[in-house]
């Protein structure tokens, strides 16, 4: 391609060679006299939105820009990665506009846990990352549950106002958003892309009836989550599409759980003790003594000890240990955008490893 073709929709340049960046389109499609990025195509002819990766400068002025505008935000996280798909700061970067939380992936928490009780969790959690939401919901964007009053909040707190709605990539965001579209505007081809003042980013605007819009922001990247780590091909396994279902393990001081090869989980003292683990059923577990774990690692990592692949183990971070010992009872003790495992006795000495890189931390029980 000689000459710089322009998007027609949102005036990217347009790229062939990487999807899941910004402006890509396949080659192909050039050839007819429009050029337009594969995003908007979707967009415009299936009301899809599609996420592209970015750099984190540009995510920050993203964010930078919430504080500029009279608007509502709507935070979305993943209520299965509560603190991995957070975004820090996001209080001081929407200044003095109110922010609307949203847990989505409501279908992946057990049954018997109460609606109620995870709001109310959600609340305490969020002022304690410094957030106060001016309301808090639960949704699952995949089943569609909660979907109506979910719409119906954002439209009641928006005041007249325009809608921008944040989060972290992989928080199902582009779903929740398709299932807002047909919420508030049925079908229809009524989606345009606008430029972001001061960045070459291109926003998504849903026009609303009065002139305002709900507006997509790219997906932000954390770099700490563990689907950074994981083959795209095994990424399936930690993106649970059905309810979680605890596996309960009775574990003796100095064992030892992996889940599959990309966490690990020592028990070192506290005598014998139930530990119920919410870690995505396609996970294998393994247990073994703590004195074989090193070496079942070193020789089983890739194959028994799955994902990772074998032929990623070369460049696999290195799993790095954290000691804990627990304070409170009914802790939980969360790898982050994997799952957990709760703790439920006072005095409890434990360690977790995860691949360098990615968070480990501790909780107040979720359920
Ligand atoms: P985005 O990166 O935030 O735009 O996220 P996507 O909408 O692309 O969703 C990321 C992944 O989460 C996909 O595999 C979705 O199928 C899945 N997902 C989205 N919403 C839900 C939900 O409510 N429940 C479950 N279990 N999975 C969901």
């Amino acid at each position: 391609m000689n000459e710089q073709l322009i998007c027609t929709g949102c005036g990217v340049k347009i790229q062939t060679e990487n999807p899941e960046e910004l402006g890509f389109a396949p080659a192909s499609s050039l050839e007819k006299e429009v050029a337009v990025c594969q995003r908007c195509f979707r967009l415009k002819n299936y009301n899809e939105i599609q996420d592209v990766s970015l750099t984190d400068d540009d995510f920050l002025k993203i964010l930078n820009e919430l504080g500029n505008k009279d608007a509502l935000i709507v935070k979305i996280v993943d209520i299965f990665d509560f603190n991995g798909s957070w975004l820090p700061g996001i209080q001081r970067f929407a200044g003095k506009n109110p922010v609307l939380l949203i847990g989505n992936k409501a279908d992946l928490v057990p049954k018997s846990v109460k609606q109620r009780k995870l709001i109310d969790w959600m609340k305490k959690e969020s002022r304690e990352l410094g957030l106060n939401p001016i309301d808090v919901f639960l949704v699952s964007a995949a089943k569609g549950h909660h979907i109506k009053e979910a719409a119906a909040a954002i439209d009641e707190y928006r005041n007249g106002k325009d809608v921008y709605i944040v989060g972290c990539t992989n928080v199902g965001k582009s779903t929740f958003i398709n299932r807002i579209i047909k919420e508030v505007t049925g079908e229809g081809d009524i989606i345009t892309t606008s430029h972001f003042p001061g960045t070459t980013l291109d926003m998504i605007e849903i026009p609303l009836e009065d002139g305002k819009a709900i507006v997509d922001t790219p997906g932000i990247i954390n770099h700490h989550q563990m689907a950074h780590y994981v083959d795209k091909r095994d990424l399936k396994y930690i993106t649970p599409k059905k309810e979680i279902k605890p596996k309960v393990y009775q574990l003796n001081e100095q064992q030892t759980l992996f889940f599959g090869g990309l966490a690990r989980f020592d028990y070192l003292s506290g005598g014998r003790r139930s530990f119920p683990c919410y870690i995505p059923n396609e996970i294998n577990i393994h247990r073994t003594k703590l004195e074989n774990a090193d070496e079942l690692y070193k020789n089983h990592a890739g194959e028994m000890l799955t994902p990772p692949r074998r032929e990623q183990m070369d460049t696999f971070p290195e799993l790095v240990r954290h000691e804990f010992t627990i304070k409170e009872a009914k802790t939980d003790v969360v790898f982050s955008g994997l799952g957990w495992v709760t703790v439920n006795d006072v005095g409890a000495i434990i360690a977790a490893f995860v691949p360098k890189g990615v968070h480990v931390m501790l909780r107040r029980s979720l359920i």
